[in-house]
């Protein structure tokens, strides 16, 4: 006869069966889906969620968390895991009234119409009504979703980065303010503006994804395990470690953008690709937060692909694969050129320093909105208002400016600090593998191996087994720590602008 844990992981293994399918039909569909197949796709997304949601959250599972509350000692470590994601996710949907959840929904699923709407007419007032409804709702649902958190924000933080809280935040933002307005001061004062003029040649796009695809498999993504696709936006999803897929986009003029672009994507795709095996069909074959799944992306991008010995390696190899495009640069131009800095409206253009800031006034808002501080109406001007503050602009119009992103039109109030905390995980990560590895003799060597099978051992392999608080202590000693991310541009941007002492 099984026992209760077979059972309760039979249940856990069927909803990720039923995730897998999800996630195919979300790849196709920005990948491959003809546009008269949108609505029949649509009818089948819903169909198929309804029925995962069901078992997320039905009687079933609710009779499995009862009888593990009594008789705890009947789950081994594996099972102990699985259920504590399992019951999270089970009070984060239960308990709100199914009615308000669909109206909810209905509103987000209109948000977004509107959000396309809103920027086309560069008017945030079109959008606003939309966001005050989105904003009421979620006011309403976090008493449901609150478990001893200090302030309401804080509710919306945890569901993306589990035990993130405005009390850890709001420190690491004023280091990195201060931090990087001394950054800025320094190149602007003792620095040498890099030559950037080569950046915009024209690459051909079959050359720009030939480059990715040899770049990517250095970096130990394995396209045995995953494949490339292009797509409007890049993005990575996984059905399970054998199945990783990336995606993404190329402009003749910007090979930058899509060399960066394409390394991110396999950091992640990486990450889902080397579980413990034991995680299979669980929720544990995941990253623990949306913060660390970008710190392996990060990883990739900044700390690997902004590198200057990584550059050492590959960049006879970049001159070889574009044939005579950059035959007059040589490594040091090319280097200086890719990491020039400067202060950018939209942040999916900005620069790793300057990146940040764009990060910082969303916190700030957001944090606002829901301490009762502001109102969806005072967003628009309070957005120019920071710009203008930390990052030196003032966006020309709404489009520019706050209706930049589709997060707050999808729901996703929490979410903008996972990004930041992920380039911080990924310098803590960066530092503490420099400890124990040549990490500047491997870079250089085009050898990368040694540094794929130490994320491998230390990160990816436990999955979402452990905290990210448990992670980022097991791995480097140490409770996150925004320094390590300051030292590591400090020294790298003041080597780019050739700063003289
Ligand atoms: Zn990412």
């Amino acid at each position: 006869m099984a026992t209760q844990e077979q059972d309760f992981l039979a249940l856990v293994k069927q909803i990720n069966l039923l995730d897998m399918n999800l996630t195919l039909i979300d790849w196709d569909s920005h990948t491959n889906l003809p546009q008269d197949g949108a609505s029949f796709r649509g009818e089948l997304t819903g169909y198929i969620s309804g029925q995962e949601l069901a078992l997320r959250t039905g009687k079933a599972m609710g009779q499995f968390l009862d009888y593990f509350a009594a008789h705890p000692a009947e789950l081994d470590e594996k099972g102990q895991q699985v259920l504590r994601l399992v019951k999270k996710d089970y009070d984060l949907n239960h308990d709100i009234p199914a009615e308000d959840y669909a109206a909810y929904q209905q509103v987000v699923s209109d948000a977004q119409q509107v959000w396309e709407q809103a920027r086309v007419a560069q008017d945030f007032s079109l959008l606003q009504p939309y966001l005050e409804k989105i904003v009421a709702f979620k006011k309403q649902f976090i008493p449901y979703w609150k478990r001893g958190q200090a302030t309401d924000y804080d509710v919306l933080l945890d569901q993306f980065e589990p035990g993130m809280t405005v009390a850890q935040l709001d420190p690491i933002m004023d280091t990195l303010k201060a931090g990087i307005q001394k950054i800025q001061r320094t190149l602007a004062t003792r620095g040498t503006q890099p030559r950037t003029d080569f950046m915009s040649r024209a690459v051909p796009e079959d050359v720009q994804e030939r480059l990715v695809r040899a770049t990517v498999s250095r970096l130990g993504y394995d396209f045995k395990k995953g494949n490339l696709s292009r797509s409007t936006h890049p993005f990575t999803v996984a059905l399970n470690r054998g199945d990783a897929r990336i995606t993404n986009r190329y402009g003749i003029h910007d090979f930058q953008m899509a060399l960066l672009g394409g390394i991110h994507e396999a950091g992640h795709g990486l990450y889902m690709q080397n579980f413990n095996p034991d995680y299979d069909y669980t929720p544990l074959a995941d990253a623990p937060s949306m913060g660390l799944h970008e710190s392996q992306s990060l990883f990739n991008e900044i700390f690997i692909g902004r590198n200057a010995a990584f550059w050492q390696g590959e960049y006879g190899r970049f001159q070889q694969a574009t044939g005579d495009i950059f035959t007059d640069i040589d490594e040091a131009t090319f280097y200086q050129g890719f990491m020039a800095t400067k202060p950018t409206m939209i942040r999916t253009e900005a620069d790793p320093l300057t990146y940040p800031l764009h990060i910082i006034v969303r916190y700030e808002l957001e944090k606002a909105l829901f301490n009762g501080d502001t109102t969806v109406a005072e967003l628009p001007a309070l957005w120019r208002q920071k710009y203008q503050e930390y990052l030196g602009i003032t966006p020309a119009n709404d489009t520019e400016g706050i209706l930049q992103d589709i997060h707050w039109a999808g729901g996703d109030l929490g979410y903008f600090p996972t990004y930041l905390l992920g380039q911080i995980y990924a310098a803590q990560f960066y530092h503490t593998m420099s400890q124990t590895l040549p990490v500047n003799d491997i870079l250089a060597s085009g050898d990368y191996s040694k540094i794929t099978q130490w994320r491998k051992d230390n990160i990816h392999w436990f999955g979402a087994s452990l905290t990210p608080q448990a992670l980022i202590k097991q791995v480097s000693g140490e409770a996150l720590n925004p320094q390590y991310w300051l030292d590591w541009m400090t020294a790298t941007f003041e080597k780019a602008y050739q700063v003289t002492k």
